[in-house]
């Protein structure tokens, strides 16, 4: 059963001289139980992609097109309150840097009970049990409920957020980078933490990072971003193990502790002007193996042979021999 829909996503936002091209024509779904994972450099539009379907874009930003179903719900065409509703019930949202926008002056365990009173009829003392409970499920000690955000370190606070989102029990988890900022060992345990409260809830997981490392350890699928469009997507074994796209090769190459190949190597170059439609490949100025083709229009998410597996690349035929050269470009 399909969960989340999200079909042709377009997003723009106005500055004061220029539409920004944030979101372009991005497609993907996500079925019950699968963990998703949403990849890319900063600016690629994966935050972008969350607020769109959460109706949680700032003022000056726009859907210009694109469908979203939530469990068979058309979410655009509910009212913001009851698309707010759905949120609560049904999607627990993690927003990046969660945990630097607690509130500083209320007790973390207050800043969870007032989320369920929006939400659920039940007693000051029930909402009390359920803020243990909810800590105890996070991993912090519930006689901590009365202490403040700056009690707590960074993945304390972290958790306190992670408590707060699964209040009411979701069918799906957005946690949009969770473990940034984190020490590793900490974003270990976080993550941990969230696949396990994600199993134990039955959830789905929609998992949006710039570390396609932890996508790597923790996602069944996913789709790799990149100047607001879907560059690379399908099963993690597919896009991750074999990459079709020469921006998912780079990518891996500056993560190397997926192969456990060498030092890491970034990607030179930076990422594109958002500021016009894309009318060339919008990894072309970046790519080693950009043809004339590529200067002349963003190819289309190509279907591969393979079950599960998509490429927007002009070369996506010649993919196994550019893999061969990502890594040895020497040659
Ligand atoms: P990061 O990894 O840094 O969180 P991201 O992939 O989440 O990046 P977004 O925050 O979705 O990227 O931003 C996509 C593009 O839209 C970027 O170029 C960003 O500068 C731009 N952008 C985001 N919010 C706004 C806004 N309110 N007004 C104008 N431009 C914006
Ligand atoms: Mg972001």
């Amino acid at each position: 059963m399909t969960l989340l829909n999200v079909e042709d996503l377009k997003v723009t936002y106005a500055t004061d001289d220029e539409t920004i091209h944030a979101v372009n024509d991005v497609s993907f779904s996500i079925d019950e139980g699968v963990n998703y994972g949403l990849a890319g450099e900063s600016g690629s539009g994966k935050s972008t992609v969350a607020e769109a379907l959460l109706g949680l874009l700032p003022g000056n930003g726009t859907v210009e097109r694109g469908t979203i179903e939530f469990n068979g719900t058309d979410l655009m065409s509910l009212s913001d309150a009851e698309r707010r509703d759905i949120l609560w019930e049904d999607i627990a949202y993690i927003p990046q840097s969660a945990m630097d926008s607690l509130d500083p002056v209320m007790s973390t365990g207050d800043q969870i009970a007032q989320a369920i009173h929006t939400h659920r009829n039940v007693t000051d003392a029930k909402a009390r049990d359920r803020v243990k409970e909810l800590f105890e499920i996070v991993g912090l000690d519930p006689d901590r409920i009365d202490e403040y955000p700056h009690e707590f370190s960074g993945g304390m606070r972290q958790r306190v957020t992670i408590a707060m989102a699964l209040a009411l029990e979701p069918d799906l988890i957005i946690a949009d980078e969770p473990t940034t900022g984190l020490d590793v060992i900490v974003q270990d345990k976080i993550i941990d933490k969230i696949l396990e409260i994600q199993e134990r809830m039955d959830s789905s997981l929609l998992l949006i990072t710039h570390e396609i490392g932890v996508i790597a350890e923790t996602c069944d699928e996913l789709s790799i971003l990149y100047g607001g469009k879907v560059m690379e997507q399908g099963s993690v074994d597919n896009v991750l193990v074999n990459p079709t796209n020469p921006y998912t090769m780079g990518l891996k190459n500056s993560f190397p502790e997926i192969d456990e190949s060498d030092d890491p190597v970034a990607i030179p170059g930076s990422p594109p002007n958002l500021s016009r439609e894309p009318t060339a490949c919008v990894f072309e100025d970046r790519c080693p193996f950009a043809t004339d083709e590529c200067g002349e229009s963003h190819p289309e998410l190509f279907d591969l042979p393979n079950r599960n597996h998509r490429s927007a690349c002009h070369r996506v035929k010649e993919a196994a021999q550019l893999r061969r050269d990502a890594h040895d470009p020497e040659t």
